[in-house]
C-alpha cells in the first residue's frame, strides 16, 4: 500500500516510503515500541474507530489470553472496518467462547516432545527451541495461547541445558529459534546464544521463526544484521505473515535488509477463516511477499486449540485454495498446504 502522505498516483517507493513521513527524531526505538505495546483493547478499538459491540470484543476472551500488538502492525488496520484482517488477528472476540469437540489446550501434544525445558525435537535433524515466551502479538489462533511457558522460561542456565543437548546429537544439522519470537529478546542475549550455536561442528542452519519484521520492522537494526551476516551457519528467516495489508514500506525495507546479509527469506501463513480464505487474498499476499523478497513456505491448516474454532476452514475448500492459486501464480508462489500433527515424523502435506 502507497503511505496516503506520498500522494496515491506516486508508485510505492519501497526503500524510503515509511522513513520519509516520520521525522528520525520523533521514532521511538524498537525497545521502546515493545516496551510499549498496544494492550488495552479499548485503546486499540478507538484507534480504529470500532465500538467494542460493532467489533464483537469480549471481555472474558481477553481473560484467557490477553490483548498484545505492536502499535506499528495495529497503524496498517482499517478504520471503521470491524472485519479488517489485522484486527481480527489480535481482538479478543466472543466468538471464541464457544467451544467445540475436537478442540483442546495442546493440539500437537508439544508437551510429550519436550526433552529438556525449551527444546523440542520432534523431526529429524532440527530441533526447535523456544527462545522465550514473549511474543510482540498474541494471535488469537496460536497453538501456544495455552502452552505452559513458565516451565519454558528462557535463561542462560536454561539453554546451556538445550545446548549441551544439541551439542550431544550430531544428528541434528539445524536449530530453529522459536518462542514466542526470538527477536523479542535483545541483541546481547542473541549474540550469546548465536555465538553458542556458531561453535556446534555439527550444526548446518539456523532458522528464525519470527513476525517481528512485520510486527516492529525497526527490529532488524545494524547490530542484528551483522550478527546474522557473521554467523558460519546459512540462515533461514521464516517470517509468518497471513495478509498482504500486513506490509508497507517499512516491513519492505526489513526484509530487503535481512537478504542483503544473506538470510534466506520465507514465509509461513495460517490458513483463518474471515481473514485469508479466499484466493484473492491468498494470491495478493503471494505475490506482496514476492515483492519483499520473501517465498510463500507453508500455508497451515488451523491447529485445533481451544478458542480459535471460528477460524476453521475445511479441508475441501482449502484445498480448493491451493487449486485455483496454482492457476494463478507461478508454482514458486504457491505455499504447501500443511497440517501438523501430534506424534507425525514431519507436517503432513494436503
Ligand atoms: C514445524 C516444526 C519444525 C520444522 O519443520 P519444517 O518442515 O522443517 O519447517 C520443527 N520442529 C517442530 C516441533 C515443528 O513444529
Ligand atoms: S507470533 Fe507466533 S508464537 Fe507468537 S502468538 Fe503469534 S502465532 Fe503464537
Amino acid at each position: 500500500m502507497i503511505p496516503a502522505a506520498m500522494g496515491g498516483s506516486q508508485p510505492a517507493d519501497y526503500n524510503a516510503g515509511m522513513l520519509r513521513t516520520i521525522p528520525l527524531t520523533s521514532r521511538p526505538s524498537w525497545q521502546e515500541q515493545l516496551a510499549d505495546l498496544l494492550t488495552d483493547p479499548l485503546e486499540l478499538l478507538a484507534l480504529v474507530q470500532l465500538t467494542p459491540a460493532e467489533a464483537g470484543y469480549s471481555m472474558q476472551a481477553l481473560q484467557d489470553f490477553p490483548l498484545r500488538v505492536t502499535r506499528a502492525y495495529a497503524g496498517r488496520m482499517q478504520k471503521g472496518n470491524p472485519r479488517d484482517p489485522l484486527l481480527l488477528q489480535v481482538l479478543p472476540l466472543a466468538a471464541e467462547l464457544h467451544t467445540l469437540p475436537g478442540y483442546v489446550d495442546d493440539p500437537l501434544a508439544e508437551n510429550s516432545a519436550n526433552p529438556v525445558p525449551g527444546l523440542l525435537h520432534k523431526y529429524q535433524g532440527r530441533v526447535l527451541l523456544i527462545t522465550t515466551q514473549n511474543c510482540a502479538i498474541h494471535c488469537r489462533y496460536c497453538f501456544r495461547r495455552h502452552f505452559p511457558y513458565a516451565d519454558n522460561r528462557p535463561s542462560r542456565a536454561g539453554w546451556e541445558q538445550s545446548l549441551d543437548y544439541i551439542l550431544g546429537d550430531p544428528s541434528i544439522e539445524e536449530v530453529i529459534l522459536s518462542g514466542g519470537d526470538p527477536l523479542a529478546i535483545s541483541n546481547s542475549h542473541l549474540d550469546y546464544l548465536l555465538q553458542r550455536l556458531a561453535s556446534v561442528p555439527h550444526l548446518k542452519r539456523i532458522r528464525l521463526h519470527t513476525r517481528l519484521p512485520l510486527l516492529l520492522p525497526d527490529r532488524i537494526d545494524q547490530t542484528l544484521l551483522t550478527l546474522l551476516g557473521e554467523l558460519p551457519q546459512q540462515v533461514v528467516m521464516v517470517i509468518h505473515a497471513n495478509h498482504a495489508q500486513e506490509f508497507d514500506a517499512a516491513v519492505d525495507a526489513a526484509c530487503r535488509k535481512l537478504r542483503e546479509c544473506g538470510v534466506h527469506m520465507l514465509n509461513q501463513s495460517v490458513l483463518l477463516g474471515g481473514i485469508n480464505d479466499n484466493a484473492g487474498a491468498l494470491c495478493e499476499l503471494s505475490l506482496r511477499l514476492f515483492a519483499a523478497g520473501v517465498l510463500p513456505y507453508y500455508l497451515h491448516m488451523l491447529d485445533k486449540v481451544n478458542g480459535a474454532a471460528h477460524f476453521e476452514v475445511p479441508d475441501t475448500q482449502a484445498l480448493a485454495l491451493i487449486g485455483t492459486m496454482q492457476t494463478r501464480l507461478p508454482g514458486y508462489l504457491v505455499p504447501k498446504l500443511a497440517r501438523e500433527l501430534p506424534h507425525e515424523r514431519h507436517k503432513l502435506l494436503l
